[in-house]
């Protein structure tokens, strides 16, 4: 809508929700595979294709690139990320299950009602939500609103090393792209949900518990993406 609305010529509108717009549509066509993993991504052919000049393509671009999801090499231009390889995709679980249980243990005995009313209001979110055009923004928004559950989650556990060690990674971004399927989504929410209660009840040991769990099981999930 935004990009219709820049082809109209609409002078109130402010460059950065252009690039915001060219961004959310490079960011859906990445997270779903219409662009495929290590192919290139021509400026020109985008710009054309939604109807915008080249300068907000190269800033969503350079965005993405920080997200790790493409990449820019000297006279080839952009390309998408290759896909994740098997090995990448063990160390980085591995390193989930190191650090991730620790972080809701102690998220969970620094918890307050605040910050419990606010990750009870991300969870929501995801479950329900804005309603999502199609399934591919749907699950790309997903993916997005996951990694802010779990960065907050690590936020409230206050070990700001931890935090910015995983964010570093972009890993639910990663982990999303390798698979397109809605039960990843639907099982998510229910570990998400036990995750809640321990954190409701104020048990660290079961929601140590719980993140481990959800991060064993989105293994197992997503491992079919390899067989
Ligand atoms: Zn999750």
């Amino acid at each position: 809508m935004l990009l219709q609305r820049e082809h109209q010529g609409d002078a109130s509108l402010r460059p950065a929700s252009v690039v915001d717009g060219v961004y959310d549509s490079i960011y859906e066509r990445l997270m779903s595979l219409a662009i495929a993993p290590g192919s290139r991504i021509p400026i020109d052919v985008i710009a054309r294709d939604l109807g915008v000049s080249q300068t907000p393509v190269r800033e969503a671009l350079s965005r993405l690139e920080r997200e790790g999801l493409v990449h820019k090499a000297h006279l080839i231009g952009y390309s998408a990320t290759p896909q994740l390889s098997r090995k990448q995709f063990e160390d980085l679980f591995n390193f989930r299950l190191l650090v991730e249980p620790e972080g809701a243990r102690l998220a969970a005995l620094n918890m307050t009602p605040a910050a419990l009313a606010h990750i009870e209001e991300i969870a929501a979110d995801m479950a329900h939500g804005a309603a999502p055009v199609d399934r591919t923004s749907r699950y790309s928004r997903f993916a997005r609103i996951d990694a802010h559950f779990h960065d907050e989650i690590l936020r409230i556990a206050g070990n700001e090393v931890i935090r910015s060690t995983l964010s570093s990674q972009h890993v639910h971004l990663h982990l999303f792209r390798l698979m397109f399927h809605s039960r990843v989504t639907q099982e998510a929410l229910e570990e998400h949900e036990n995750l809640l209660a321990a954190f409701r009840a104020g048990d660290s040991a079961a929601a140590e518990t719980a993140m481990r769990k959800h991060i064993q099981q989105s293994r197992d999930r997503l491992m079919l993406a390899f067989e």
